[in-house]
């Protein structure tokens, strides 16, 4: 289970390169950050969800190294 504070979402492209979005939480909401990218977003429900959402479309990462 990820952390309620602080976490991130990483994901592999079929290169194996790895994209992480940073989840940052902010008051009630949720503040989703790209390093790859520097796409960010706020979110209040399912930000893990988007995360994973944003590098499976920018990215094409859809590969979960923790699987
Ligand atoms: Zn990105």
């Amino acid at each position: 289970m990820p952390s309620m504070t602080t976490s991130k979402v990483s994901r592999w492209d079929r290169h194996g390169r790895e994209h992480v979005v940073h989840v940052r939480k902010s008051g009630t909401r949720r503040q989703l950050t790209c390093d790859t990218c520097g796409w960010r977003k706020g979110a209040q429900f399912l930000p893990w969800l988007k995360a994973e959402e944003h590098l499976a479309e920018a990215h094409q990462a859809t590969i979960d190294p923790t699987a």
